[in-house]
């Protein structure tokens, strides 16, 4: 009891600090820096093509290829905005790896380049006979007489051959980090403790504050920052949806994985992952590996990212 009551009074501090004049939090602030992360890479194939007839293709250079399309768009589209890839090559990088590039770098958000896959049937088919030799074992005699006695027969069987099927899944889909993974979210914004930039109001100069993260009213102010970073992820996951579905592809709607994913809680930011296509799926493998589906998805991606960016600077101007 008095541990929530205690928490009650942190939460309220940590709100009147959070709102207070003239200082605004820094997740008010426009869209500066767009990380993007092009998943797996080097020993790290991620998912590939099996079913029978596919490209054999490897999530890992689908994702790079994504990636820098949607990097090219991004700058063209919004030249004010940084945009740092994770990667540009085919190298190996420890989760861990990405998301320091995207906390060292400041992102505002966190866009992962995936493709989606799941676990095959096996078909089989007959593809020919073949002729066995079988025996059939029968008795003579009676007591001590009695005998064993084998006669071959033939028989006419069918050969078969397995093959993966296909996925019958298709479209994309958007992952947010799931709400039970939230503390290591929470920990990630922890990290960044002390150095929080905090912007002024139009009549100040923007300035740098000292929040310190692990006392109660920081962590509460943490947990303040994560709710918001769960609706910013939410915000442009629902844009990106629906960005996708006017390309004419399945759009899968916005999810949390329950396995939850593991980039997505180690950002200091809102992050979104993008299972662009099945890549098991015959169609989704060709469109993911198309110069035209790759193009189109960077497009919409990029619709999307300037419809959030927007919002966010009409939010602002409405709090100024
Ligand atoms: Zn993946």
């Amino acid at each position: 009891m008095l541990k929530i009551r205690l928490e009650a009074i942190s939460l309220a501090i940590a709100v009147l600090t959070l709102f207070s004049a003239p200082l605004r939090a820094q997740t008010g602030k426009t869209l500066k820096t767009i990380i993007v992360d092009a998943g797996h890479g080097g020993k790290d194939a991620g998912a590939v093509g099996q079913y029978e007839h596919s490209l054999g293709s490897r999530e890992k250079d689908v994702t790079l290829s994504i990636s820098m399309k949607l990097v090219a768009e991004l700058k063209k589209q919004l030249p004010d905005v940084t945009v740092v890839p994770t990667r540009t090559t085919d190298i190996y990088q420890d989760p861990k790896e990405k998301a320091r590039i995207a906390n060292e770098n400041k992102g505002d958000l966190f866009i992962c380049i995936h493709a989606d896959s799941g676990p095959l049937k096996t078909g089989r088919r007959q593809i020919g006979t073949r002729t066995v030799t079988r025996h059939k074992i029968t008795y003579k005699g009676k007591g001590k007489k009695r005998k064993k006695i084998s006669t071959p027969y033939h028989v006419v069987e069918p050969v078969y051959e397995y093959f993966k099927l296909p996925l019958a899944a298709k479209g994309t889909t958007v992952y947010l980090f799931a709400a039970h993974k939230t503390s290591d979210k929470l920990k990630a914004i922890m990290n960044e403790v002390g150095e929080f930039e905090v912007e002024a109001d139009s009549d100040m100069d923007s300035t740098t504050s000292a929040f310190d993260f692990t006392t109660p009213e920081g962590r509460m102010l943490a947990k303040i920052y994560m709710s918001r970073y769960q609706l910013k992820s939410d915000k442009i996951g629902t844009l990106i949806n629906d960005q996708i579905e006017a390309t004419g592809r399945p759009a899968l709607g916005v999810n949390q994985r329950q396995k939850g994913i593991w980039v997505l809680q180690a950002t200091n930011m809102p992050a979104i992952l993008i299972e662009t296509g099945f890549i098991n799926n015959p169609e989704d493998e060709r469109y993911i590996n198309s110069e035209k589906g790759q193009q189109e998805l960077a497009e919409a991606i990029t619709k999307a990212v300037v419809l959030y960016k927007k919002q966010l600077e009409e939010a602002n101007a409405k709090s100024n």
